[in-house]
């Protein structure tokens, strides 16, 4: 894979010092060794890689990843009934539920994880009325689809043709390639989501620039990505899952995202942390750390050991406090 030199931050401009060297792909196997530098810049503290992949290379770096195929069909199960009425309650959605749905709803607060699962499906985003959203990096769909259901107007736009395409059969409006080139009208979007993708991209600031031309006025924006300041990072190290060379170009603290986001032309409001997945996040950074260190792994598919299910759980309250101990990071921000 050919590369191109990043000897500064992306997000800053600053100096970094390399924070991790040699570092391989040992999920999906892509090609090359890769050194990962960390800004110096107090306001910012991104990652990123230095060199970063050449952009007509960087395809090569997703051979053998997993492709976005279709989840979960959208079924009526009373699960999901269910997590709509809590949907409805926490973000505002008009859906009419008998009293009963409304109850079990309000039993959905005993189990954390899956609320933080069903609000992360929906962005997180509070509700509009006849609002247009667009998500980016959407995949097949199922967020997309979701959100259609719920009573938005959808767009998507994703990299992936068999995902476009998968999406499309599914009755969705989605484009395929850059948000750039989809030359979409300024100021017309009530909503701009993206969950897991503004750390892939080799231009993020120019991606967050470009969605604060489409986004309206005080129209809401959602980015969701790791949280490089997470506890699994600090514990982790190198091995931490949330690094994923070399798809991941930035890895952003959450000041350098709100920084990114500033610089783009949009004001970035709260910060939320998500331990959704963080057991699993973890279980597979410590698979990491024990491969690169030569040893033979247990086979795959065990569930997380309880030292890192108690992990999630701290990391979980520790969101509750404000605390971005967590491994997932929600940015919200407004134009
Ligand atoms: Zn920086």
């Amino acid at each position: 894979m050919r590369t191109v030199a990043q000897s500064n931050c992306p997000i800053c401009g600053s100096t970094g010092i390399e924070e991790y060297s040699d570092l391989r792909d040992s999920l999906y196997g892509a090609p090359g060794r890769w050194h990962m530098k960390r800004c110096t810049s107090g306001r910012c503290g991104a990652f990123w890689l230095d060199p970063m992949p050449h952009p007509d290379d960087l395809a090569l770096a997703y051979e053998g990843y997993y492709t976005h195929k279709a989840g979960f069909e959208m079924t009526h199960t009373l699960g999901e009934r269910v997590r709509d009425a809590m949907i409805s309650r926490r973000l505002g959605y008009p859906h009419r539920q008998s009293l009963a749905l409304q109850l079990a709803s309000h039993l959905l607060r005993f189990s954390p994880t899956r609320t933080e699962f069903a609000l992360h499906n929906y962005f997180y985003l509070p509700w509009r009325k006849s609002g247009h959203v667009l998500e980016i990096g959407c995949g097949a769909g199922d967020q997309l689809l979701a959100l259609q259901k719920a009573g938005w107007n959808v767009l998507g736009i994703d990299f992936d043709p068999d995902a476009v395409a998968t999406a499309k059969a599914r009755g969705l409006d989605v484009r395929l390639g850059d948000l750039r080139q989809a030359l979409l009208p300024a100021a017309s979007f009530d909503a701009i989501v993206m969950s897991h993708v503004i750390e892939h991209v080799i231009d993020p600031i120019g991606l967050l620039r470009e969605c604060a031309r489409i986004l309206k006025p005080r129209g809401d924006f959602v980015a969701i990505t790791p949280n490089a300041s997470s506890w699994g990072h600090r514990k982790f190290r190198k091995s931490w899952r949330g690094l994923e060379p070399p798809r991941h170009l930035t890895v952003f603290t959450p000041r350098a995202l709100r920084l990114a986001i500033a610089k783009a032309g949009m004001t970035p409001t709260r910060t939320r942390y998500s331990a959704r997945d963080a057991a699993n996040l973890l279980h597979s950074s410590a698979r990491i750390e024990k491969l690169s260190a030569g040893a033979s792994l247990e086979q795959s598919g065990q569930p997380p050991p309880r030292s890192l299910r108690t992990m999630e759980m701290i990391e979980r309250m520790s969101g509750w406090m404000r605390m971005g101990l967590a491994e997932e990071q929600v940015q919200f921000a407004t134009k």
